[in-house]
């Protein structure tokens, strides 16, 4: 059986919160590499500043990748939600993504991992033509992106570790669940993108749920069960600049 490939994800990043803080350094204590989703429009100066001196001295620990523009719904009432998709003619998107593109560049410079992840996974054909013209190198969302000749890297999120309760609040799984689920995906080989919100994270059960998950995951890598990977590494291994190690 192949080892897994497997990419840890946490979206919705903008502030220097404590959960986010407690978790990155826990996550620096295991060597486990996550990829961090930024809100381009919401990004504040402190949080900047702490991921680019993070990416800089550790980099092949975390990636700063493009999540959305402002991250806002625009989906019809009771339609699944998006802030790009449908109803958004392909200039307004690439615009928008276009707008967040040129934050993320100014803001992290060469630390800025091309890569770009829609908001609640959606997107349609013109999403994809703009992040192709903006040249990511990366697009990951909850599915494959149906094109053909696609000039970037589609490496799907299918496997979520919160979940949502119908008025949109996130809540977060026991640790249990996220093993098993975790699990059941590592049995079939192949490439596993794992998204968790750190803010779903609630109160302390929450915490020791996700941390305990984060040893999972720790204890899979130095069994070589599973191999964790940057998308940063990916576009390496992919241009030939790096060989593939597992
Ligand atoms: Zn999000």
């Amino acid at each position: 059986m192949s080892v897994p490939y497997i990419f840890l994800r946490d979206d919705d990043i903008w502030t220097d919160d404590e959960i986010f803080l407690e978790l990155s350094c826990f996550l620096k204590k295991l060597r486990l590499p996550v990829i961090y989703g930024i809100i381009p429009s919401r990004l504040e100066p402190r949080m900047r500043d702490i991921l680019k001196r993070a990416k800089i001295d550790d980099p092949g620990l975390l990636d700063i990748v493009q999540h959305g523009f402002q991250h806002v719904n625009v989906a019809p009432p009771g339609k699944p939600k998006y802030e790009f998709g449908a109803g958004r003619s392909f200039y307004q998107q690439y615009q928008d993504i276009g707008d967040g593109f040129n934050i993320m560049q100014r803001s992290f410079g060469s630390s800025f991992t091309p890569a770009f992840m829609p908001p609640y996974h959606g997107f349609d054909a013109a999403t994809l033509q703009a992040v192709e013209k903006l040249g990511f190198k990366v697009f990951s969302a909850g599915k494959k992106a149906v094109l053909s000749g696609k000039s970037f890297y589609d490496l799907p999120a299918r496997v979520a570790l919160n979940q949502y309760r119908p008025d949109g609040v996130a809540l977060a799984f026991d640790s249990r669940m996220m093993v098993a689920r975790c699990r059941q995906e590592m049995h079939g080989g192949g490439m596993i993108g794992l998204v968790y919100h750190h803010r779903a994270i609630k109160d302390a059960a929450d915490m020791r749920a996700i941390k305990l998950f984060f040893r999972f995951l720790a204890q899979a890598q130095e069994r070589r069960d599973a191999r964790l990977f940057l998308f940063s590494q990916w576009i390496r291994w992919k241009e030939g600049h790096e060989k593939i190690s597992a």
